[in-house]
């Protein structure tokens, strides 16, 4: 299939449009390259538009013929949602209206959607399936459940395909090293630990102590981003052959403590990682575990990376060899939609 991949030069799109390729599918990536980076699309053809742009959004998808979206393209930083909603509601949820108004132009009716497991909110059971509450606790996640709301209007009426996949905690790198996570300012865990090995942070604050979890740190479910690249094609091809339109949650239904991720790092690494106790961070649950049943049975999906090891392993070979990219946007094309920084 042809496929316009919003986003695709970001973290999880970028790794989805390599696995695309060796599908055969024809990928083209849709970025506007103010958090994304033109060497993460590799050789995939490029167009440097943006989603708050509906000529843009139109232009892209007359010119390429697609005849599926997958939609990466949002803001992600819980923490950012929280003290510019405005901003998170334009790009992600406002965005995405663009885009589905353009699809609609179009005719093109299969949508693959990147949803969160924020839309969940503060777990009440765990692991957490599709049908537990959403009740979301930032805007970031709120922009997002608002998208999958907005998803289903649009089947009703309009009989679009969609897939939302929720994903639970992204991680890794691509086996061959090629292309990784990125981002500015790093945030999460991961990186941030192999980042206190290389000497990049002093060391790594672990957010809490006094969880009600086994070593009192916090759980979350990694899960490889080659894995989640892999069911990003599943739901395509499940949408292509006229599957029915879904909600799926994407997580390995195994949790892992904070402490057991700096663990994995010293494995390896073979170098010691420089912590200090932090407090909580607000926001955080204590457990976040996904159950992955749902994408499993109907899709086939599997995890093939599931081991903390191998996904922390993975990140590892991308962070030690430098862990950016090194041509950033121009100021051009970095201009666009960006007030925040
Ligand atoms: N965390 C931590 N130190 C850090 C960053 C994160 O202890 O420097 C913890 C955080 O409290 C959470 C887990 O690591 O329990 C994963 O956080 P991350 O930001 O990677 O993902 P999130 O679960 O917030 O989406």
């Amino acid at each position: 299939m042809k496929i316009l991949v919003t986003g695709g030069a970001g973290y999880i799109g970028s790794h989805t449009v390599r696995v695309l390729r060796l599908r055969g599918h024809e990928p083209v990536i849709f970025d506007n390259l103010t958090r994304g980076h033109r060497e993460a699309a590799l050789d995939a053809p490029l167009i440097v538009g943006d989603l708050l742009s509906l000529d843009d959004l139109t232009g892209a998808l007359r010119t390429t013929g697609s005849e599926a979206v997958l939609h990466f393209a949002a803001f992600t930083y819980v923490g950012e949602s929280v003290g510019h909603p405005d901003v998170y509601y334009r790009n992600n949820t406002a965005g995405t209206m663009n885009l589905l108004e353009a699809m609609r132009k179009h005719k093109v009716s299969k949508l693959v959607f990147s949803s969160t497991a924020a839309v969940y909110g503060d777990p009440i059971r765990t692991p957490i399936d599709e049908s537990h509450p959403q009740s979301p606790v930032n805007p970031y996640g709120r922009s997002k459940l608002m998208v999958e709301w907005m998803l289903r209007d649009h089947q009703v009426a309009f009989g679009l395909g969609f897939a939302a996949l929720r994903y639970f905690n992204a991680a890794g790198a691509s086996l061959d090293g090629r292309i990784g996570e990125d981002h500015d300012p790093e945030t999460h865990l991961i990186p941030r630990v192999l980042m206190s090995i290389t000497g990049e942070i002093p060391e790594v604050t672990i957010l809490g102590t006094d969880w009600e979890t086994p070593d009192g740190t916090c759980i979350r479910d990694y899960i490889h981003v080659e894995d989640l690249a892999q069911a990003h094609v599943l739901a395509l091809e499940h949408l292509g052959r006229g599957g029915a339109s879904n909600a799926w949650n994407l997580g390995t239904g195994k949790g892992h403590s904070v402490k057991e991720v700096i663990q994995s790092a010293e494995r390896v690494s073979h170098r010691k990682v420089p912590t200090v106790s932090g407090a909580r961070r607000a926001g955080d649950p204590g457990v976040l575990v996904a159950s992955s049943d749902k994408i499993r049975k109907d899709l086939g999906w599997k995890p093939e990376h599931a081991d903390l090891d191998s996904i922390v392993g993975s990140a590892w070979r991308w962070i030690e060899k430098g862990g950016r990219y090194k041509n950033k946007a121009t100021p051009e094309e970095a201009q666009t939609t960006h007030p925040i920084r």
